[in-house]
């Protein structure tokens, strides 16, 4: 998968065919060559009778896909479609909704926002396993639906606003932001966030080395470094000029890919190659899965 400066037509006119994809795959799946994920063995019988390629094991007969275990699993979608999909999305400064990736990649709504939210899936799981090192500093904030511009006063949510955690250290050597959704049930998503907020954010999201994380909670937010302060408040902002309001069930996917945009803005030339490691290695979710009512929650032992 290319990483350098490459712009979406170029890409496309790389990646226009099943074929090149295939092999792209492939090469990302089993670097060393096919090994059967049952037997371990190295023969095998291509099936091209299908849409994409079976690969049976000689020893085992086990079939392996180059979609199993992806977040393309059971998807009908072109592979090429996938990958212009991922560019758009991985690109820091290409903001994108399902609108304008039905027309860029001639697809239905639905599938396109079927695709961008098995996308941001990956992205969450990718984010998951990363823990803050270093300095870490966590801020509280709110994102308003209804509003184009946050106002920094507002640091308590209203009832249709929801609760927000950032969070700033490190990762592998790199600054590293998270955004994270503070679930409350609606009686209570008024309310200021407390103690145990920032600890679950801190238990699920911060390395256990670090000894003394700095919160700032509602009293304390000056003392925070201008980049923390904002980051917090352009939350909403970043979300609502493209996506124009979002609900509080979907409301952890855009703030995951907002904080993966975030986190390659200085470094744009490897969140495509990050993104493609997290669509190969991420398993997927349905649109059941997507659209069930209760909200999803994702802690580092349920990412593991
Ligand atoms: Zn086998």
């Amino acid at each position: 998968m290319p990483d350098a400066d490459i712009t979406f037509e170029q890409f496309r006119s790389k990646y226009n065919c099943e074929s090149v994809c295939v092999s792209v795959l492939h090469a990302a799946k089993w670097p060393k060559g096919f090994q059967c994920p049952r037997c371990a063995c190295r023969h095998v019988t291509v099936i091209t009778t299908r849409r994409l390629p079976l690969y049976e094991c000689r020893g085992c007969r086990y079939q392996s896909s180059l979609l199993r275990g992806t977040v393309m699993e059971g998807s009908r979608t072109s592979l090429h479609k996938w990958f212009q999909a991922l560019f758009l999305i991985g690109s820091p400064t290409c903001y994108i909704n399902a609108v304008q990736l039905s027309e860029f990649i001639s697809v239905t709504y639905k599938t396109a926002w079927l695709i961008l939210h098995k996308l941001r899936h990956a992205i969450r799981h990718g984010d998951a396993s990363k823990l803050l090192t270093g300095l870490v500093e966590v801020i509280s904030t709110v994102y308003n639906p209804r509003d184009s511009f946050f106002r920094w006063t507002e640091r308590k949510p209203k009832k249709h606003q929801h609760p927000v955690i950032v969070g700033a250290g490190s990762y592998g050597g790199d600054k590293y932001v998270k955004l994270k959704q503070v679930y409350t049930s609606p009686e209570h998503r008024n309310r200021a966030m407390d103690h145990s907020d920032f600890a679950q954010f801190l238990h699920d999201h911060v390395h256990s080395t670090v000894k003394f994380p700095i919160v700032h909670n509602q009293f304390n937010h000056h003392k925070a470094c201008d980049t923390l302060n904002m980051i917090s408040d352009s939350v909403t902002q970043r979300i609502n000029q493209r996506y124009f309001g979002v609900s509080g069930k979907h409301l952890q996917a855009y703030l995951d890919e907002t904080s993966f945009r975030l986190n390659h803005t200085l470094r744009p030339n490897r969140a495509i190659s990050r993104l493609f490691k997290m669509f190969i290695t991420t398993s997927t979710i349905t649109y059941k899965q997507l659209i069930a009512s209760t909200v999803p929650t994702m802690t580092r032992e349920s990412a593991a």
